[in-house]
């Protein structure tokens, strides 16, 4: 049993100053696998406190220092990796392998990424006129979720310390040990005292404390819309810069030219990943009407490759995160079928032998109307829809009929289509066939998929304000 039940603040591990607790329980087994403390709003003042006396001196260290804290930090990472793969395993669920190849290599890529788009970062250009300078923009409160602990927390931090912005990181209280980890690396690599700070605790109290802070300024948020909702109202009291990463509900375009069997793989792949609780997964797979019965013979024929179980034995897909997102998830799967969808494969209750841990199977709903609530709300969870098109015009604009706008997905051969859907879905990011991640790369939302861009330089900007000086001296 992990007991962490002390927060870092000002470069110290200190006992929080109330007494409540929650346990940590591991998905896969339903056993409680460790402790935090619920932290209060004493604790966030402290760690806000620290934050600020820490200010002045971390926004002024060099770039050159900069990059070698953030380089020394992906080094130390690095050295942590079995314990970071195990312990996500634990707390989130997730097969040791993808624990590996996605959870710990983010986390990785995030700060060397940071220190490589640090290295030729302008924080000053000199312009006929005036001068512009990049200032960092004070100090930072970052609220993460659960699905990646080690994504999120390392985007924002990796960003912000690039930036020369101190930070009080709350992460979720369902998979709060890996931040635990990174706050160690953080202290072993010499993060000047008050540059990090660690607050455990509810969204209702250390959330809702960053976020409505009139000294904190600027808020960073991973979650879901409802939350990014309340925390951009709470930050509007005090003028408060936030960066919103919320849901999605993402299309994937298939092309009529595209290897099916690969496109059902990939669908299935975008459901089974993290199972299907990911952000910027396709939950939605277009295929053209003429395709239908192929795509649907080439569902059932990949799906025996989609194993579902225990998460430390075997690249199967593993349970989702808890008994509430399991519970979340079943009433999508009995609404499919009550709205007219065809439940393909899959559909409500646990895998056969899989009584024990919040396992879910691999669903999918053909026939589906874009209309249907479940082709219009993120459901979180391992749950396709297959809606036909008839044009490419029609797909992009049944791809575009949503609230959200995270990402898009298009497979096939023909260049012309491919760039056509590419440009006409309107989201964040689009991914071309399997091309592989870009570190580099922007990443954030358009419409109710949330508010900025993480990753790369455009992360750092985020952290920063922009100064114009007419007539700088000496100039
Ligand atoms: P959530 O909104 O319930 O919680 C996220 C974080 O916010 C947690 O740390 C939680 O404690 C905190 N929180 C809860 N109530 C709060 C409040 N009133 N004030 C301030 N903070 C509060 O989300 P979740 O269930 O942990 O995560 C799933 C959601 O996150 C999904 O909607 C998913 O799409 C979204 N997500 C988005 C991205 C992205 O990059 N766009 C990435 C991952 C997850």
């Amino acid at each position: 049993m992990k007991r962490y039940l002390n927060h870092y603040i000002n470069g110290e591990w200190v006992a929080s100053t109330g007494s409540e607790t929650q346990p940590v329980i591991n998905p896969a087994t339903e056993e409680q696998i460790g402790e935090i403390s619920l932290g209060t709003k004493e604790d966030l003042e402290k760690a806000v406190q620290a934050a600020r006396d820490a200010f002045p001196h971390f926004s002024a260290m060099s770039q050159e220092d900069r990059v070698k804290m953030l380089e020394d930090i992906a080094a130390e990472y690095e050295n942590r990796k079995n314990e970071i793969i195990e312990t996500i395993t634990d707390e989130l669920g997730s097969p040791l392998e993808v624990s590996e190849n996605v959870h710990f290599m983010m986390g990785y890529n995030h700060f060397s990424q940071a220190a490589e788009s640090l290295k030729n970062f302008s924080f000053y250009e000199e312009l006929e006129g005036h001068t512009r300078v990049k200032e960092t923009m004070g100090i930072s409160g970052l609220i993460t979720p659960w699905n990646f602990p080690t994504n999120q927390t390392s985007t924002k931090i990796a960003s912000a310390f690039a930036a020369g912005s101190p930070v009080i990181l709350k992460p979720a209280e369902q998979t709060p040990f890996a931040a635990f980890i990174l706050t160690e690396i953080f202290d072993k690599v010499g993060v000047p005292k008050g540059a990090f700070n660690l607050v455990n605790g509810s969204g209702k109290v250390i959330g809702d404390g960053i976020s409505s802070h009139e000294d904190i300024d600027f808020v960073s948020f991973t979650g879901s819309g409802a939350t990014g909702e309340k925390i951009m109202k709470n930050a509007a009291e005090n003028i408060t810069n936030v960066a919103l990463e919320l849901g999605g509900k993402s299309p994937l375009v298939v092309l009529d030219d595209a290897d099916v069997k690969e496109a059902a793989r990939a669908a299935l792949t975008h459901i089974t990943n993290n199972t299907g609780q990911v952000c910027s997964a396709a939950t939605r797979t277009l295929i053209p009407s003429s395709m239908k019965e192929e795509f649907e013979a080439a569902i059932k024929e990949v799906l025996p490759e989609f194993k579902v179980g225990d998460p430390r034995n075997g690249n199967h897909m593993g349970p989702l995160i808890s008994e509430d997102q399991w519970n979340t998830v079943q009433p999508y799967m009995e609404k499919g079928k009550e709205e007219g969808a065809t439940l393909l494969v899959g559909g409500p209750g646990k895998p056969e032998g899989l009584e024990t841990g919040f396992y879910a199977k691999p669903t999918v709903f053909t026939d589906v109307d874009n209309q249907m609530v479940i082709a219009q709300e993120e459901i979180f969870g391992p749950v396709m829809c297959v809606i036909t098109y008839d044009s490419l015009d029609e797909a992009i604009a049944i791809s575009n009929d949503t609230d959200y706008g995270l990402a898009g997905y298009v497979y096939g051969k023909d260049e012309e289509k491919l760039r056509k859907a590419a440009t006409g879905i309107r989201a964040g990011r689009i991914k071309v066939n399997d091309t592989p991640a870009d570190f580099a790369a922007p990443f954030g939302g358009y419409k109710q998929s949330g508010i900025g861009r993480e990753w790369g330089d455009y992360g750092i900007e985020e952290y920063l304000e922009v100064k114009t000086i007419l007539g700088y001296p000496g100039k």
